[in-house]
Formats: structure tokens, sequence, C-alpha cells
């Protein structure tokens, strides 16, 4: 799931996978939070069950993994998590210019070029990537799911959530529109969208959620105010069913998107949704740009 080349990065952004022969785990630099996000890709597939207008992922190239094998997953964290916090990171051309400030992990991000829960031994993969960090040493670091909360029902998928929540772990849940008909628009796929509003409610009564919106233009258009008006609904409703949100993240588009009438707004824009979200949900909400100021 999601902006800039940063880390835990809103709505699956592509982010450059690549790094030495790794499969599924990959080291990104994010200067929004100050540090170093090991990615865990767990859709080396590109299998989505959502199927995003402005999806980042490219689907232009196959990949050559087509399935997660847990060993060597294990394998490819263990090493990427000695190698930064041992500092050899900073040793390979890539991270060789990293500043000495965001010198540290920050987090191990359970995202992927598709959707993390649809991976069906998705309990087991977090609870080993738990014990791992444990093991490690690693207990304080954040373990955060960038999802888009289609799967939240099911019951292995609601044992992966308890184990992150026994770990640190962080819920970022994609919510974007507040109409069904903008929904069926903008992610295209046959999930109904009362089943996405019903995990996000549950999940977040259970543990505070961050939420993730990305808005864009679409054919030139933005979203119109009652699309708007309609989305700062839905949150209200889930706050009002018992949901802790503890942040809205407004996000727009900023690589390239799957479909090529999508295009980002401007930071004004972005800036006047956050407005709107606080002042008709009392939410905290944050902006991320397209292009930087
Ligand atoms: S939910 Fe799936 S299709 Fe949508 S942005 Fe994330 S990876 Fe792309």
């Amino acid at each position: 799931m999601h902006s800039s080349s940063e880390t835990s990065n809103p709505l699956h952004a592509r982010h450059e996978r690549a790094f030495g022969g790794n499969r599924f785990v990959y080291p990104v630099l994010s200067r929004r939070s100050g540090g170093i996000s090991v990615g865990v890709n767990l859709n080396p597939d590109k299998v989505c069950n959502f199927d995003c207008i402005y999806c980042q992922v490219d689907r232009t190239r196959q990949s050559e993994t087509r399935f997660v094998e847990t060993d060597a997953l294990r394998v490819e964290l263990e090493r990427m998590l000695r190698l930064v916090t041992s500092g050899g990171l900073y040793e390979t051309p890539q991270f060789a210019r990293t500043p000495a400030l965001l010198r540290r992990l920050n987090d191990i991000a359970l995202s992927g070029d598709g959707e993390p829960t649809t991976y069906r031994n998705f309990d087991e993969i977090i609870a080993a990537c738990a014990a791992l960090k444990d093991r490690l040493g690693l207990a304080d670091v954040k373990m955060v799911l960038i999802t888009n909360a289609s799967m939240f029902h099911r019951e292995h998928v609601r044992r992966g959530l308890a184990i992150l929540d026994a770990h640190q772990g962080e819920i970022w849940a994609k919510l974007e529109t507040g109409t069904d008909e903008y929904y069926r628009l903008v992610e295209r796929t046959p999930i109904p969208f009362r089943q996405v509003l019903d995990n996000i409610t549950e999940a977040a009564r259970v543990r505070p959620l961050v939420i993730q919106s990305l808005f864009m233009r679409i054919r030139g258009a933005p979203p119109s105010a009652a699309e708007l008006a309609a989305f700062c609904d839905r949150l209200g409703e889930i706050a009002a069913a018992g949901g802790k949100l503890k942040l809205v993240q407004v996000y727009t588009v900023a690589r390239r998107p799957a479909e090529d009438f999508v295009a980002p707004l401007a930071n004004d824009e972005v800036d006047a949704i956050v407005e709107l979200v606080k002042r008709r949900t009392g939410l905290p909400a944050a902006a991320f740009y397209g292009v930087r100021a």
C-alpha cells in the first residue's frame, strides 16, 4: 500500500524493493519517520484484491517470485535487521550517504505489492517477525501493517492483528472514500464498501488505528465537496461506534499511478482536506504532499 520514496509509506507506494539478492525484505530511508524502515513484501506476485486507479505498484513487469517462502523471508529479515543495527547498511552504495541522524532502525513495515493480509499464513509470518524482533533485542521497534482493511474479518488475520498488538504493532488502514459510488470508482474491487467500514470499525474498537487516505484528480476533477463530506461522515460514524482513530493521514499521488487519468492534488488542496477532516470530525489529521512544497 502508497508518495515519496519514503518508507512506511502511504498507500502501497512503489518502493525500490530490490536490495542485494533479497526477494522479500528491503530497506527504505524515511526522512519523515527519521530512520530506516525495513519493508517486508508479502505479495511478491503483485496480486491484490483491490485494483486502485492510483496504485503505484509497477505491474507492467512480472515478478519472478510468486510465493512467500517463510524460511527464506525470515533469513532475509534477520540478515537485514542485523545489517541495519550493526551499521553495515551504511557501507553499501545505496545507503552510504544516509545522514548520521537518520542512521537508526525505525520500524518493520508489512506491506507489499498487494494486500498483505491476503497472504494465507499472515498470522504465522507476523508471529515469526515478532519473535525475531524479540530475539534480536529489538522489542521496542514498531511493526507497521499497511493494509486496505478488507480481510480483518478473517480469523487468521484477526490472530495476526492480535500478535501485532502485543509487539508494538501499528495498523495503517486505508479509507479514502465516503460513498459507495466513489469507492467503486477508485478501488475497483468486488469487496463491498460496507465490509471495509465494518472491519475498520471493529478493529478500531480493539486498538487505535491510523487511517490513510489518498485523494487525487480523476479526469481533472478533485473529489467533490459532497464526497469529502461523506468521507468525514464515515470517519465520524466509526468514532461514534467506539472506534479509536489516532491520526488521519491525507496523501495524494506521488508516483506514476496505474491509470493516466489520475493526477495529484496541489498542496493547498491536500491542506484543505486536512482542515476539513479536523473541523468536521475533531480527529487529528496530517498532510503528505505529492510534490514537495
Ligand atoms: S490496495 Fe492494492 S491496488 Fe490498491 S494501492 Fe494498495 S496494492 Fe495497489
